[in-house]
């Protein structure tokens, strides 16, 4: 095993947990942030991990175009790259390929696709998105899938979800038979990497308490049909992983849709494995989610709202850009101990981003994403404490007496 879950407490359906994995330990549920290009955009690592940053995910579609997998690897992999010790997940590319690329090509071999940097021709396949996830050398990373679109009829569906069937086995087929060749192996060991003695320092350590090898996590698809994400769990739980995630949401469909497609599929994944919902959501929504016993979410909302000015708050969402705030001394958020809502006013805020300024959206990010990591180490509490009812009822109004 690479990586070991395991359960604490439940709170109904909820659960509260702990995933150990070769570069350090995430409590569960968890919210991770986006670092897309090697980067959480506008926040520093040191401050990631101040803020309590526990796992990133990296988008390896942007990745393998620019800096390249070869690139990474041969400095060692991402964590070393970006100077990120802690835990990593990067996704297999299939989204991004999906959502970036309206001239792509399926075929059972993979996908054809065009760079939205150069208009380069590219393919991925299974076997070479495990590749370019082997290189990039990420704690978890996850089987190629293909997203199905919204809306899509029966048929259309069920083909999808046969073809991410298909390409879940050929995923995990390539990552048994290559999973050695993880670049943090190759450093551990002294050998095979472009890394100097220099930086193979201390500063890097690996649990030794657990093998040195990656994660690899199957996705569930089966578009809105209930009956095909159940066929789909069920198949992609056979195939067998050590964690499972819920892909193919928020394409579009109704947020009702999204909760009914999760809490239907939740009930055909193991309970002693991980659950990933990827791409969500709202504040509110990954309460939700986590009351439902998803462990783990991603999504670019908190970074690509606080880059447009809209900053989320105890007392719903602000648009900071708002003439309304030009004279307000007041904090962000009077219930947000982070360090934005600690320091600068409203009125402060407003007039770097009227004005423009880079700080605006780094103040703007650290904010938002406190607000986010805050939000979950609550729900955490919450299950811990075994107050279910109150945070189902809405974690939102939190420290509301
Ligand atoms: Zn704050």
């Amino acid at each position: 095993m690479s990586i070991e879950f395991c359960i604490e407490t439940t709170g109904g359906r909820a659960r509260a947990g702990r995933l150990t994995t070769p570069h350090g330990e995430v409590e569960t549920p968890v919210f991770m942030p986006v670092g897309t290009a090697a980067s959480v955009k506008g926040v520093p690592q040191d401050i990631l991990e101040e803020l309590g940053v526990q796992i990133l995910l990296g988008n390896t579609y942007h990745l393998y175009l620019r800096p390249g997998i070869e690139t990474v690897r041969n400095l060692g992999g991402l964590h070393r790259f970006m100077a990120w010790p802690r835990a990593i997940l990067t996704d297999s590319g299939g989204f991004q390929v999906f959502s970036l690329n309206e001239l792509r090509k399926v075929t059972e071999e993979g996908v054809t696709f065009r760079s939205h940097l150069d208009g380069s021709s590219h393919f991925f396949s299974p076997e070479s998105a495990m590749a370019a996830q082997i290189g990039l050398g990420a704690d978890i990373i996850m089987a190629f899938d293909e997203c199905t679109e919204y809306p899509a009829d029966r048929a259309r569906t069920k083909a999808s979800m046969e073809l991410t069937l298909r390409w879940a086995e050929r995923s995990k087929k390539y990552f048994q038979e290559h999973k050695q060749e993880v670049p943090w192996k190759a450093v551990v060991s002294g050998q095979g990497s472009g890394v100097s003695e220099n930086q193979q320092s201390d500063h890097w350590p690996l649990s030794t308490d657990h093998c040195l090898t990656q994660s690899l996590f199957g996705i569930v698809q089966g578009g809105m049909d209930l009956d095909l994400r159940k066929e789909s769990a069920e198949r992609t739980v056979e195939i067998g992983f050590p964690g499972y995630a819920i892909g193919g949401l928020s394409v579009g469909e109704p947020r009702d849709r999204t909760r009914e497609v999760i809490e239907a599929t939740l009930e055909y994944l193991p309970a002693d494995k991980p659950r990933y919902v990827m791409g969500v959501g709202t504040p509110e929504e990954i309460v939700e989610y986590a009351s439902l016993g998803v462990d783990m979410m991603d999504c670019v909302m908190p970074t690509r709202a606080a880059r447009h000015g809209l900053l989320f708050t105890s007392e719903g969402k602000i648009s900071i850009k708002q003439a309304r705030y030009a004279q307000d001394a007041g904090p962000l958020d009077p219930d947000c101990g982070c360090r934005v809502c600690q320091r600068y006013s409203r009125a402060y805020l407003r007039h770097l981003y009227a004005s423009n300024e880079v700080l605006a959206q780094v103040l703007n990010t650290l904010h938002n994403l406190s607000f986010y990591l805050d939000t979950m180490r609550r729900v955490r509490h919450s299950i811990q404490l075994g107050e279910e009812s109150r945070f189902l009822s809405g974690i939102w109004s939190r420290q509301k007496p």
